[in-house]
């Protein structure tokens, strides 16, 4: 096992989160630091806090991955005198380099916006905007026939689903030909004499982004000592990502239940919402973070309810009059469930990686909003009161 030097943590995390599927406003990436420097050490956090700095400093780490990068927009200078310059002046005197993934986290498969539908229960999960299209790959491997089921089962994990089917591959019988050479180790055969085997064409539809994975999957399975595969790019309608995502609960409820969920789900102090309590949703759009600009977007798929936070007054008369109802369970719950999963994530892929290092939450940050909740008869006009 190896330590991680910064580029490599940035190469863990473009394989599975690509940088490129940022929305154009975002700065997400590398922030700060050299990439040959060691990441021995590494933090995960939402925001790029003085004290999550201080945190991770304290605790001897050389690298702070957030959510929210702290470099937006350019600098002209880095200074004191501004609250990126201070922070800026803070990461580099404790040599902590930082690394963002946000709005390629947001879009990603398997990234921000899957764990927020997963967890409220979701279930038929699609992106709610549609920002890009990922490539597909037929992937081709020959083996042997009595190794085609342990093969073509250890690689249904990587293959992509097609509609409602899952575990789609194809095989075909063929014989393969090969000829040993000296210092091979072959499965089947001698030194120096042509073999002819029986063997099975298997092919399946990979993600691009998967390809890496799948074949190491497919090496580690292969009875071969050079198993024989292709890898051919397609022109197939592509899979579409993009923003939010859009899924359905496995039963109806009632928006109030629903807001009970979320609020144990996400372990919120509270969440507000928008519509008759009683009304039954199950279809459902989330956006982690400040999604209310996506509230067409929910409209137009068809969901009885958008799941966000940073809800403004506006957003909540728009959403009544379009007849689609709002939870706002707030930017903090909503996001902050991403250190969980990062960490998840960078624990497994090190290891596949041969790599090993020290992973840890920052345990300094909290939801800047504090709410102060009034008695049911204190309240002005709310739905309960009237
Ligand atoms: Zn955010």
């Amino acid at each position: 096992m190896n330590t991680p030097k910064i580029s490599d943590i940035l190469g863990i995390i473009n394989k599975k989160f690509p940088f490129s599927l940022a929305e154009n406003w975002d700065n997400t990436g590398f922030q700060l630091g050299s990439p040959s420097g060691s990441a021995q050490k590494i933090m995960v956090a939402l925001d790029p806090l003085p004290e999550v700095i201080e945190q991770a400093i304290s605790a001897q780490c050389q690298l702070l991955i957030t959510h929210h990068p702290l470099i937006f927009s350019p600098l002209r200078q880095i200074t004191a005198t501004t609250a990126t310059g201070k922070l800026l002046l803070q990461a580099t005197a404790g040599r902590l380099a930082l690394i963002s993934m946000h709005t390629n986290y947001d879009i990603a498969a398997e990234g921000l916006n899957d764990i927020l539908a997963t967890r409220i229960g979701l279930h038929d999960i699609q992106p709610l905007r549609i920002s890009g299209h990922a490539e597909l790959v037929k992937l081709v491997v020959f083996v042997p026939k009595e190794h085609l089921s342990v093969v073509r089962e250890t690689l249904f994990e990587h293959a992509e689903p097609l509609g409602n089917y899952c575990n789609c591959t194809f095989s075909a019988d063929g014989n393969g030909t090969f000829q040993p050479l000296k210092g091979a180790q072959p499965a089947i055969g001698e030194i120096g004499k042509l073999e002819t085997v029986e063997e099975q064409r298997l092919e399946l539809l990979v993600r691009k982004e998967r390809l890496s994975k799948a074949i190491r999957t497919l090496l580690s399975v292969h009875p071969y000592e050079e198993p024989a595969f292709d890898c051919y790019p397609l022109l197939n309608e592509t899979i579409p990502y993009g923003l939010g995502r859009v899924g359905r609960l496995a039963e109806p409820v009632s928006l109030k239940h629903l807001a009970d969920r979320i609020l144990h789900k996400l372990g919120c102090t509270a969440v507000r919402f928008v519509g008759n309590p009683s009304h039954t949703v199950q279809k459902v759009a989330v956006c982690s973070g400040s999604g209310a600009s996506l509230l067409q977007d929910a409209v137009r798929a068809g969901a009885d309810l958008l799941l966000t936070g940073d809800i403004k007054y506006h957003d909540a008369r728009e959403a009544e009059m379009l007849g689609i109802a709002l939870i706002d369970a707030g930017h903090f719950p909503t996001e902050r469930i991403m250190v969980e999963a990062v960490l998840s994530f960078l624990d497994t892929s090190l290891a596949q990686n041969n790599f090993t290092a020290e992973l840890l939450a920052a345990d300094t940050e909290t939801d800047p909003f504090t709410t102060v909740m009034a008695q049911p008869h204190e309240g002005i006009n709310t739905k309960e009161n009237q």
